[in-house]
């Protein structure tokens, strides 16, 4: 099938090589210039696990192109995917500039039936509005075209996203009509071989189920960090907390593991959209709100700890940093913690030095001559004339470190750990105390 994709971001560029991989040919469009030289000449934008050669493969085999050009991105394909960014108003609802300019661009430039896939995370009833756009702007060309729009949210995670696409757990399909619905069981076909992964609904619901996934998981990473809150006030330990829960196959081991806050580009904006639709709807959704209020304060609880140990007076100080993205294997610093973290130091007159295996040129280009800030080239130099150590992102490397190096590195003994990686016994025996999220009163 001959497919274009709008935005070649995480999901975009994921999408396409992914779609391209089996078998099918793709064009992804992109207004960033720059993003479409480098993709051209098979460097890739962003950090993610496996995608590289299917890109390169792919390129070479003819089957996955590049291109500014959205005329020639709109004759391409049959289906087309928008993929392009729904960030957070400041009102906190989703901004649809990007999805509805690239809508109107499809109805600016249709010349044939069209199927329209938001694959973007959009609020309900975007697809109206998607389809307003288009058809407006064949109304302008006095052009007569059918087309469909159908709601096809994206459920990959970063730092896992090629195997998210290639093995899903499920493909949300929302159409209202048998035309597309039978492109798209086509379109997805190669990946129900072992069984039926496709769930086809309405449009609204499949609208709604992608903010619902998104707001149950940032759900129970607040509620844990609550409990973690709780655990800590009480002189309880929320990891021998978290296994007996997760025990309970009710509740279950996955994401329920407290720490410094989540962060990312998908649920403190999905939380805050899918409150704002609720507002909109004349319904108030307090534990969504309650959620995101959770997240924002647990933000700030490692400098807290930190600030706390050194009676408040942090001017002077140098912290060392490991982990700057909001979570492994994925170079993304969208909303996290590591950010909030760093700017209250450097307003308290600390200084930083960061280490992160993904991140760096990321943190350089959104901090860049920041006075306080020293990138470093391993986990060990950012030891190097430290006062104390801090873990912001439970990178694989970070668990197991050699403890006694940190010890005769770092002018305080003292480790603060927003992912709970280690034990407080193992580092006591190297005079380390320890400061982690939700572990008994010495917290
Ligand atoms: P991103 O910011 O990485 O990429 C968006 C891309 O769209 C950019 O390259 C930008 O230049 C491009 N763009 C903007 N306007 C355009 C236009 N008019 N035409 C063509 N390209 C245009 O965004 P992302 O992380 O890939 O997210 C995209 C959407 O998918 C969002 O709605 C997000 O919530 C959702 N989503 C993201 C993830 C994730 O893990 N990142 C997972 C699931 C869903």
């Amino acid at each position: 099938m001959r497919i274009t994709i709008f935005g070649t971001g995480y999901v975009g560029l994921v999408t396409g090589a992914c779609l391209a991989e089996v078998g099918h040919h793709v064009m992804c469009m992109d207004v960033d210039q720059a993003k479409i030289d480098r993709l051209r000449e098979g460097i890739i934008p962003i950090y993610e696990p496996g995608l590289e050669p299917i890109v390169a493969h792919n390129t070479a085999a003819g089957r996955l192109q590049f291109t500014t050009d959205v005329a020639e991105a709109v004759d391409y394909g049959e289906l087309q995917f928008i993929a392009v960014g729904t960030p957070s108003d400041e009102d906190g609802s989703a901004d649809l500039k990007y999805v509805l300019a690239v809508a109107g661009s499809i109805g600016e430039h249709m010349n044939d039936y069209k199927v329209v896939i938001d694959k973007s995370t959009v609020p309900v009833g975007t697809a109206d509005k998607v389809r307003e756009a288009v058809r407006g702007k064949l109304l302008e060309r006095s052009a007569d075209i059918d087309f469909d729009v159908v709601s096809n949210p994206e459920f990959l995670k970063e730092g896992a996203a090629v195997d998210d696409f290639m093995k899903p757990d499920r493909i949300i399909v929302g159409t209202d009509s048998d035309r597309p619905q039978e492109l798209l069981r086509e379109l997805y076909y190669p990946f129900n071989r072992n069984h039926e992964r496709v769930i086809f609904m309405d449009v609204r619901s499949a609208e709604l189920t992608k903010y619902a996934a998104n707001a149950m998981l940032a759900t129970k990473i607040s509620f844990m960090n609550e409990v973690a809150n709780l655990a800590e006030r009480l002189g309880a330990d929320i990891e021998h907390v978290r296994r007996g829960m997760g025990s309970d196959p009710r509740i279950g081991y996955h994401f329920i593991y407290p720490g410094c806050g989540y962060g990312g580009s998908c649920f403190p904006k999905d939380v805050k959209a899918l409150a704002w639709t609720a507002r909109e709807y004349d319904y108030e959704a307090r534990l969504l709100d309650a959620v995101e209020a959770v997240n924002s304060a647990q933000k700030h609880v490692l400098f807290d700890k930190v600030s706390h140990y050194y009676g408040g007076d942090l001017a002077g100080k140098t912290v060392a940093l490991w982990g700057l993205s909001f979570k492994p294997k994925t170079d993304d610093m969208r909303e996290a913690p590591s950010r909030v973290l760093m700017e209250k130091l450097w307003a308290a007159g600390a200084s930083v030095q960061a280490f992160d295996p993904e991140a760096m040129e990321e943190t350089q280009r959104i901090y860049p001559d920041q006075p306080g800030l020293q990138l470093c080239g391993t986990k060990e130099q950012a030891l190097k004339g430290a006062d104390c150590l801090v873990i912001c992102t439970e990178w694989k490397e970070f668990r197991s470190p050699d403890f006694a190096q940190i010890a005769a590195a770092i002018r305080s003994p003292v480790v603060f750990d927003g992912r709970n990686l280690y034990d407080e016994k193992m580092l006591g025996r190297h005079g380390l105390s320890y400061y982690a999220i939700g572990r008994g009163l010495n917290q």
